[in-house]
């Protein structure tokens, strides 16, 4: 008895029907030249002091004296005081309430065994894709909020019991003010609705005023889950390493409920990629993480000056590595034109959702020069 519900995750509009048709193209043109603003993944490598103390986890794994094995469920307590010290340092959370996990993709998708199987499920469309299907393979209530004249997502007048946010938006590379942020701390309070507020890219932010946390917004401790990663920061998205904040005011003791779960579902993140997590806080770390930021923000600069100066209505680029650009053409005819005549490769809106046929997705976490390249390309084919 198969689980039925798993027929409801997209099958047709996915990021893996991307990989397909690149590949195809692969196959028939061995001498391409592509050049890719479609990829969500870095171009930076682990900087070198997280190297460096990874190294030493692994030597500490040859001798029994320094061996680390089952036990650190939730992450190290080492990791776990630096996250509540460094990400958290307003706002005083014990290492109690703060957990780790291996990505945010799990984190964020595992998290609704927390709650109940009845619980209406609210997510934005455009939205990354992932929390609709995970919710639908775990057979639940997923309903779509439309967009506000913002390009973001309504607050509802029904109820809901939880709420998957993202800012700084995959794909739109929006960014909830504290304003907008404040008016769904208040829906979820009145509602008693938790949000699950997936904050993956905050190292992006730079616009002085724009909230980095929801737990900057009063009283969102009651009704909020926060999920972070090192993945773009920090170039774990091989290494896998993130972490979530389980406030003990949400009540009903869901911190220690999420204990027991998780020594029951999960044996931790790995050693070895935590220490590298540890190391991301020393200065020399920041030091080169705060550049690569500088530098993925300068793509995204040239390239939304750069679709611009060619007409296109650009949001996003500014505090987060996506540009959601308008097309007057389905986006799968534009990705297949691109890819055919210009080896450009950019992400089709329609994988973020039926409503989004006529956007697409550009990402500045790849390298300037292939930014460059891929921008060149573009406005030549328009010139001609
Ligand atoms: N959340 C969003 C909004 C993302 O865009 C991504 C990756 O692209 C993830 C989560 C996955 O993060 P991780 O690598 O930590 O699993």
């Amino acid at each position: 008895m198969l689980n039925k519900n798993m027929n409801k995750i997209e099958k047709n509009n996915t990021f893996s029907l991307v990989t397909k048709k690149i590949n195809a193209y692969k196959k028939a043109h061995p001498e391409n030249n592509i050049v890719s603003l479609g990829i969500g993944d870095v171009s930076k490598p682990v900087c070198k002091p997280v190297i460096e103390a990874m190294h030493k986890a692994v030597d500490d794994l040859a001798d029994m004296k320094t061996f680390q094995g089952y036990g650190a469920y939730y992450g190290l307590p080492s990791l776990r005081k630096l996250i509540a010290e460094n990400d958290y340092k307003d706002f005083g959370f014990s290492i109690d309430e703060i957990f780790v996990g291996c990505g945010t993709k799990t984190d964020s998708t595992s998290i609704l065994e927390l709650f109940d199987k009845n619980a209406k499920i609210l997510v934005g469309q455009p939205m990354y894709p992932i929390y609709k299907n995970a919710a639908y393979a775990m057979s639940r209530n997923v309903y779509i909020a439309p967009q506000n004249k913002n390009n973001k997502m309504a607050i509802p007048s029904e109820h809901y019991d939880i709420i998957y946010l993202v800012s700084p938006s995959n794909p739109t590379g929006e960014v909830l003010n504290k304003k907008e942020l404040s008016a769904w701390v208040k829906y979820a309070l009145k509602e008693n609705a938790v949000i699950l507020y997936d904050n993956v890219y905050e190292a992006f932010i730079h616009t002085p005023g724009l909230p980095h946390s929801i737990y900057e917004i009063k009283d969102a401790k009651k009704c909020a889950i926060e999920f972070r990663s090192y993945s773009k920061k920090a170039s774990f998205t091989g290494l896998r390493c993130s972490y979530f904040v389980l406030p003990k005011e949400l009540g009903n003791g869901i911190d220690e409920i999420w204990k027991e779960r998780t020594i029951n579902r999960f044996n931790g993140a790995s050693y070895v990629a935590q220490i590298g997590a540890e190391a991301t806080y020393s200065k020399k770390a920041q030091r080169i993480i705060t550049k690569n930021m500088e530098d993925y923000r300068k793509n995204a600069e040239l390239l939304r000056k750069g679709f611009e100066d060619l007409g296109f209505k650009v949001t996003g680029g500014v505090d987060a590595p996506y540009l959601w650009i308008k097309t007057n053409k389905d986006s799968w005819v534009l990705f297949d034109e691109y890819l055919e005549k210009l080896e450009v490769i950019i992400t089709p809106g329609a994988i973020f959702g039926e409503g989004s046929r006529n956007y697409f997705r550009v990402s500045a976490l790849g390298s300037r020069e292939t930014c460059k390249q891929a921008l060149e390309r573009i406005r030549k084919y328009y010139e001609e």
